[in-house]
């Protein structure tokens, strides 16, 4: 059972479109589970109904035409149970609908199983049996079951695929079509599409137009003649290890890049229009899925050859590829999985918004987006991306949703949200100069996280009075080997320099997660609950020494350096990694440079650190809580995926009181303790954590100035108040509408985020 589920999912996942892949499901679903009916309704978007798009044994002449409202007949009732029902005589239930097209009234029994992908009922997937030959029995309903669950994800995306290529399900030109992911970066871009792909992986390659088709075949052709060579001379070197019928293997590949094979098709392809690289991929996918469908096993295993050929042809195309390109003006940058490196890729001034299909609002190269100020959508897990390059989009960074081929009042509700942002932003410039105090007279420091250059003017103009949080690792992440000390010296002392005398918390290296070093690789199943942050560092004393020297050393004639240890969850790493900065603290003054011993102090980000917050506080001079991963940890959601995106709750209740817990605990041990997680950038978050006590908030230099502004419209009686109210509440989900309502009551909804619900 296990080897034709597969096959099937295989098959289906092979498929080019949607219309291939139902019919691939009806055909061999009813095959394995040896029926006369299997037939596959969807729910069409536009209409809520459920359209009949494929079907084996029923009139073929039915399909796209015959359709039942949201909760008609037995299709609508499995939609509306969300659950499968099997019955024996179908035409006895009330709820049985007939439809003469499809020649149904044959078969009494039936077995309807929901098609469900992220919670939603994509449709229904109906095997059915004339009566006298059985009735379905638990086991076919188990297998249905996981074959409607497995192909779920595989159904969306191509029916996102279809949707992009401009039909809906009825064919129907789609407009507005709406991907869900989850917000990244806040903000709205509106702006034209450019997919960035991973090098040599056939399957992200984008369909472009060739803008010069002999030059495109050209670069085919070199790139085959580069492959061939390369066969040959494998062939040559393995000719002595290996049998002649393992050798006559290497002619097999090189005839397949023959003219009158793949190459022939390619270059036909080329002409038609499509660039190389598409091209290539179209035609190598073609020949995968045609031997992947061969019951013989040898020849099925072919199609990895294939494939691997096809990925070798594509890899010398792309380093034949002038890296030089042309980015549209408003770029909306879409990738599998942005990484921080891609950020900097578009040329200046043209960057608008991002997209990523891995990742979370709170995976690190969010972080940095919203650092940049562009809006970011993450985890969007269904888009299209091989089909998006050069399309129309609107990024809506608020509610993490994307829209293809957008209409004209869409946009200008979206135009319109752009220019009050930009009038808000105005009206906070400001507050530039002027403290962040309550009402009442209640001061709380507002610092900025930085780690890529341009954060230094934007915390600048935004009137920040220090670092909270400088992360290291972004120098790192951009290098292509680790930074000397010199070169870290001079990075350091560019922060230290601007900031002075305003105080730099530096945090050492922090790498591990989803933050990895092309040139350091750290391949693990569970990399956050891994070798992360101070693990790394003490494990590797030559990383660790090197960077605090820099630090201290850039410190010189300056004296704001704080030193910050990230990821700490035993009392001992606390103490070993004092004791290395003492050892560098007293080797650089001995060096002769006069340096002051700088406060340093430790992160709390795992639950472990919370409950020993105070026996912590004493060790060090201060302490600042990572939210981000404090959450993640707390609520056992990894803050890098998508499918539990919906979990992460920054307001849940276990979160608040551990904030409290360590502001109190901190403050026990006459320690100051600050917050770098994003939750202090948050204006309702901001309120609770002035309210807990924190002494400094430090966020994103973008939200500093909304921040100031909520906090100098409140008193801290009135966020007190709040504070208590919520802490008695027991969802986060309660808890937000809350402050989101006494925000209102107060007048701040200007705060809260705008944009537009993808149901609206
Ligand atoms: C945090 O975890 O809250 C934090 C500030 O560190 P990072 O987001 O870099 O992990
Ligand atoms: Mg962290």
């Amino acid at each position: 059972m296990l080897s034709t589920l597969r096959s099937i999912v295989q098959k289906v996942n092979a498929a080019r479109d949607l219309r291939e892949a139902l019919d691939i499901i009806v055909t061999r679903v009813q095959e394995a589970m040896d029926t006369e009916v299997c037939s596959v309704y969807l729910v069409d978007p536009e209409t809520n109904r459920y359209l009949l798009m494929a079907t084996e044994g029923l009139n073929k002449s039915a399909i796209g035409v015959v359709s039942l409202g949201h909760s008609e007949g037995l299709v609508g009732l499995v939609g509306v149970r969300e659950e499968p029902i099997n019955l024996e005589n179908a035409t006895a239930h009330p709820r049985y609908r007939y439809f003469p097209e499809t020649g149904e009234e044959r078969y009494q029994s039936f077995l309807g199983v929901p098609i469900i992908h992220h919670r939603k009922v994509l449709g229904v997937i109906v095997v059915q049996q004339q009566k006298s030959s059985r009735c379905f029995d638990e086991g076919e309903e188990a297998f249905l079951v996981t074959i409607s669950a497995q192909l779920a994800g595989v159904i969306a995306h191509s029916e996102a695929t279809g949707v992009i290529g401009g039909h809906g399900l009825t064919g129907k030109l789609a407009k507005d079509v709406c991907f869900k992911g989850v917000p990244g970066a806040p903000g709205v871009a509106i702006g034209t599409s450019f997919v960035i792909f991973p090098p040599a992986n056939l399957q992200s390659v984008p369909d472009k137009v060739a803008q010069d088709i002999d030059h495109e075949i050209a670069l085919f052709e070199d790139a085959i003649n580069c492959v061939r060579s390369d066969i040959r001379r494998v062939g040559l070197n393995l000719e002595q290890q290996l049998r002649p019928e393992e050798r006559a293997l290497f002619d097999v590949y090189l005839r397949m890049l023959d003219d009158n094979a793949l190459s022939g098709e390619v270059i036909n392809r080329i002409k038609a229009g499509n660039w190389a690289q598409g091209a290539l991929r179209d035609v190598t996918m073609e020949y995968v899925r045609h031997f992947e469908m061969i019951g013989d096993v040898y020849l099925r295993e072919r199609a990895v050859d294939i494939k691997d050929l096809g990925r070798r042809v594509l890899a010398y195309m792309q380093e034949k590829v002038e890296k030089q390109v042309d980015y549209p003006d408003n770029t909306v940058l879409i990738s599998e999985e942005l990484t921080p490196a891609m950020l900097g890729e578009v040329t200046k001034g043209k960057l608008a918004g991002l997209v990523s299909v891995k990742g979370s609002g709170n995976s690190h190269v969010a972080i940095l987006a919203r650092a940049m100020g562009v809006p970011t959508v993450m985890g969007a897990v269904d888009i299209p991306v091989a089909q998006l390059n050069g399309r129309s989009l609107i990024v809506d960074g608020y509610n993490g949703q994307i829209y293809a081929s957008p209409s004209n009042e869409l946009k200008a509700f979206y135009k319109a949200i752009i220019e009050d942002e930009k009038a808000q932003d105005k009206g906070l410039e400001a507050l530039k100069n002027e403290p962040s105090i309550t009402t009442d007279g209640h001061r709380v420091s507002l610092w900025v996280n930085t780690g890529l250059m341009t954060d230094i003017v934007r915390s600048l103009n935004h009137g920040a009075e220090g670092v909270g949080l400088y992360r290291t690792e972004v120098p790192f992440m951009i290098n292509e080997r680790f930074p000397s000390e010199q070169e870290q010296r001079e990075c350091y002392r560019e922060q230290l320099e601007a900031f002075a005398p305003s105080h730099v918390t530096m945090r050492t290296l922090d790498i591990g997660g989803d933050k990895s070093l092309s040139y350091f690789p750290i391949n693990e199943e569970n990399p956050f609950l891994g070798w992360r942050g101070i693990r790394v560092t003490l494990d590797h004393p030559e990383i660790f020494l090197v960077q605090v020297r820099a630090m201290l050393k850039a410190s010189e004639g300056l004296n704001n350096l704080r030193i910050m240890l990230p990821m700490i969850s035993n009392i001992s790493e606390v103490e070993e990694a004092l004791h290395l900065i003492y050892r560098v603290y007293h080797e650089v003054r001995e060096e002769g440079f006069d340096i002051k011993m700088p406060q340093v102090g430790v992160m709390v980000e795992v639950p472990a650190a919370v409950y020993q917050t105070r026996a912590l506080a004493e060790r060090v001079d201060f302490l600042s809580v990572g939210s981000n991963d404090l959450t993640q940890y707390l609520l056992a959601v990894d803050r890098n995926n998508p499918r539990v995106a919906g979990l992460y709750h920054s307001f849940h209740p276990a979160v608040l009181n551990a904030l409290w817990t360590v502001a109190i605990e901190a403050h026990k041990a006459g320690r100051q303790v600050s917050i770098c997680g994003e939750l202090a950038g948050d204006p309702c978050g901001a309120i609770l954590l002035l309210a807990m006590g924190y002494d400094a908030l430090s966020m994103n230099a973008a939200n500093l100035p909304k921040v100031k502004s909520v906090i100098r419209n409140v008193s801290m009686e009135w966020a007190s108040n709040l504070l208590n109210k919520v802490i008695e509440l027991d969802s986060p989900q309660v808890i937000k509408s809350t402050l989101d309502l006494a925000f209102k009551e107060a007048d701040l909804t200007k705060y809260l985020r705008p944009g537009r619900s993808a149901d609206s």
